[in-house]
């Protein structure tokens, strides 16, 4: 079990899936700079064949006494349009329990986002009702994306991939009186903040950890790839402004560069976490080691 320190913090995780072996070309990058990145981008981000791999995972954080869940992936038992997240079955509650925190353990849920894989395990299916998977937490959502998503709100816009979702892993977690909207800047603890960082959706935000002189953030889906920090422009999947994404993965990567920010993103693979950092010209991500 892998355990990330940062200060007086221990991040810990549950894997949910993995979508291994993509071509590299389906990034989206100019095939010349991955070339130029190949010297750190192998073997952990550019795989076999040319290839990358996706992973699903939840981080479990305990920081100044509390438990808090940042993005509970897909959960189980859900139609999506895409076969590989049609109606999951996966370990991932045994997972999470293996951490050694329990569910009712945690104090604090945060979603980067509200798309299908960031929001899932908010709820899981009893006696035929979505009840919440974490029965003692607040959950925290930006107001912004719970009117992204919401369809009382005039910014709401449906997309088929998420079909459901707000439905059945943000509405009944609203009902159970579970859930704190919170606005663009959050505090959550004294060492945790809560920070819009828009683009991939327009209510995403990340979460900042800070822990005796020591930083990291969770930077959910603001990028899928590490060569996005080092080249913002590269645009991969589906994106609500295009703009704004650039702008916050130039953000992020100055969080690691100027702060030494530990930049630990949803769905990277093993290390799943690193710093950019600048060598010689140019920047590359350097992967977290054991
Ligand atoms: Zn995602």
């Amino acid at each position: 079990m892998q355990v990330i320190r940062v200060g007086d913090a221990e991040i810990r995780s549950a894997l949910e899936m993995t979508l291994p072996e993509r071509p590299i070309a389906w990034l989206g990058a100019d095939p010349a700079l991955v070339e130029a990145n190949r010297d750190w981008l192998a073997p952990h981000f550019l795989q076999e064949g040319d290839t990358w791999s996706l992973e699903f995972r939840s981080w479990i954080l305990q920081v100044d006494g509390k438990v808090v869940v940042v993005d509970p992936c897909t959960g189980d038992g859900r139609p999506h349009p895409m076969p590989i997240f049609d109606r999951l079955s996966t370990p991932f509650i045994e997972r999470f329990h293996a951490t050694g925190v329990r569910p009712e353990e945690v104090d604090y849920v945060f979603c980067t986002h509200m798309h299908h894989d960031h929001c899932g395990w908010n709820t899981q299916l009893r006696g035929g009702r979505w009840v919440p998977t974490f029965p003692n937490a607040r959950y925290l959502f930006l107001r912004r994306e719970y009117d992204r998503w919401g369809p009382q709100a005039a910014s709401h816009r449906t997309v088929d991939y998420n079909a459901g979702v707000f439905e059945r892993s943000i509405l009944p977690i609203v009902e159970a009186g579970l859930a704190d909207l919170v606005l663009d800047h959050h505090r959550v603890l004294p060492g945790l903040e809560i920070e819009h960082a828009p683009g991939h959706t327009l209510g995403h935000a990340v979460l900042r950890l800070f822990s005796d002189g020591q930083e990291a953030c969770f930077s959910g889906d603001s990028c899928h790839h590490p060569l996005q920090l080092v080249e913002p422009t590269i645009q991969f999947g589906d994106c609500d402004d295009i703009g704004a994404a650039v702008a916050t993965r130039r953000r992020i990567a100055a969080l690691s560069l100027e702060r030494n920010a530990l930049i630990i993103p949803a769905h990277l693979p093993a290390p799943h976490a690193g710093w950019v950092r600048r060598s010689g010209e140019r920047l590359v991500f350097e992967g977290l080691r054991d």
